[in-house]
């Protein structure tokens, strides 16, 4: 379907995009890549009068070393997450979720701020920045506020981004030299995942001393499979000394049933691709 006709800005600054978006209110929305907004359109599910494109706003684009933390703009598209040299070397994960976005064109498309603010509970990027414990900063009239992923990422399809809000970075603590690794469950290549598993690990000696796990698609938000990372502190990066916390992988979600998988499927789903994530992470497998 064409999508219903609308007005169109493309600001080159901050300022102007939250000002558009202040008099517009709730008949303004934001377009970064576009790869989940134009379907949208298409499909007529919103109707908004005016489109502010953030394609020519500079200043979210790119990735910055701030001592402890990375930071990533918004509109840093999936592509260059997957090949950015400092994301590759501090924040592995990331670089390992975003290449198993979609295809080539939606990644060189499609931003990471987008991603979060779509807030798909099948998106990748998701649980991979909860893993990370990043933070978002998000910019409005009154300044700009940071949120933790825990508290970003809200319901299906709901952030904490106010409707005359933009997410302008997301702030990622480094996780220098640790392992990662990005394992997701499709039926054919390119798909949304029916499960994947975020995991990144820190060890030495084939002992992981830190690990953060994530999980994608297995509740209306991404993730944390909190009982699994507490296991892991101190276990032994072979099969068989993950295999009792990725068993606890699933524990707390609430997967949803669909013509992919019953949400018991999902749950079997978790700890298998909980325990190759690990294992791969770690470099053992
Ligand atoms: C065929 C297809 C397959 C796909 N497969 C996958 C997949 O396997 N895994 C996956 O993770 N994703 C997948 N995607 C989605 C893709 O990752 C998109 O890039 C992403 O979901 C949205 O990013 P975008 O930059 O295109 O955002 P847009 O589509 O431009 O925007 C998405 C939403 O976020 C809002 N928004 C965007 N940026 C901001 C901001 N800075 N501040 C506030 N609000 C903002 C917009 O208003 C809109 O509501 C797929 C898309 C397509 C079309």
């Amino acid at each position: 379907m064409i999508p219903a006709q609308f007005d169109y800005v493309a600001p080159s600054t901050l300022e102007e995009a939250l000002a558009a978006l202040g008099e517009h209110g709730d008949d303004a929305k934001i377009i970064a890549g576009g790869q989940s907004l134009l379907p949208v359109l298409r499909m007529r599910l919103n109707a908004p009068e005016l489109v502010i494109d953030l394609g020519r706003i500079d200043s979210l684009r790119g990735v910055r070393d701030d001592g402890d933390a990375l930071v990533i703009g918004a509109m840093t598209t999936h592509s260059d997450v997957v090949t950015d040299s400092l994301v590759r070397e501090h924040a592995l994960l990331l670089s390992k979720a975003a290449e198993e976005v979609a295809d080539n064109q939606i990644r060189h498309r499609g931003t990471f701020g987008g991603s979060v603010a779509h807030a798909d509970p099948a998106g990748d990027m998701g649980s991979a920045a909860l893993a990370m414990d990043a933070e978002f900063v998000i910019a409005g009239a009154g300044g700009t506020r940071t949120v933790p992923a825990t508290d970003f990422f809200v319901d299906l399809f709901e952030t904490a981004i106010g409707e005359d809000e933009i997410l302008t970075e997301i702030r990622v603590p480094k996780k220098t030299g640790w392992g990662a690794h990005y394992e997701k469950f499709v039926r054919v290549a390119h798909q949304w995942p029916i499960v994947a598993v975020a995991a990144t690990v820190n060890g030495s000696g084939g002992t992981i001393s830190e690990a953060r796990v994530a999980l994608t698609n297995m509740g209306s938000t991404p993730l944390r499979a909190s009982a699994t990372e507490s296991a892991l502190a101190g276990a032994s990066a072979t099969e068989d000394g993950v295999r009792a916390a990725a068993d606890a992988a699933a524990e707390g979600t609430s997967p949803p049933s669909d013509l992919n998988g019953s949400a018991e499927y999902r749950r079997h789903l978790a700890t298998v691709l909980t325990r190759r994530a690990v294992l791969k992470a770690a470099g053992a497998a």
